[in-house]
């Protein structure tokens, strides 16, 4: 299994799990972008949000990341990301959920560039 959110799924490579059900965890991200940066990744090897199908998992997952926000009182606000394959830059090729706060994130994109 070379998948590496698949390996800290399976506990085989250490996490800072805050959150585990039968269908997905949460860890804290490794490289936070943000005071509050914390992960919810499913369970079951799906690549990104391109592949989700199933919506009672979309369903979790998006209401883990609100109880991960109020859990961490991030009442001021806070912001629900998804990279989705390569224009989005995304690192990893298993979904996640960003959810980031604790800080004012400015603006949602920079500046709109050319390509
Ligand atoms: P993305 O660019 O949306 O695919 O984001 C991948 C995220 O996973 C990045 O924010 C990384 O810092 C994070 N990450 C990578 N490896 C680990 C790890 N072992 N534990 C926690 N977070 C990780
Ligand atoms: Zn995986």
């Amino acid at each position: 299994m070379s998948c590496i959110f698949c390996r800290i799924g399976a506990g085989e490579i250490p996490s800072t799990k805050v959150h585990e059900d039968e269908l997905c965890f949460a860890i804290r991200d490794i490289r936070p972008q943000a005071p509050v940066h914390v992960l919810v990744v499913p369970k079951a090897h799906i690549a990104s949000l391109w592949e989700l199908e199933d919506e009672a998992l979309a369903g979790r997952l998006v209401a883990v990341a609100a109880q991960l926000a109020r859990a961490e009182k991030l009442e001021k606000g806070w912001r629900l990301i998804a990279n989705t394959r390569e224009h989005a830059g995304q690192e990893v090729l298993h979904l996640h959920l960003h959810v980031l706060g604790g800080k004012r994130l400015g603006r949602m994109l920079p500046a709109a560039e050319s390509g």
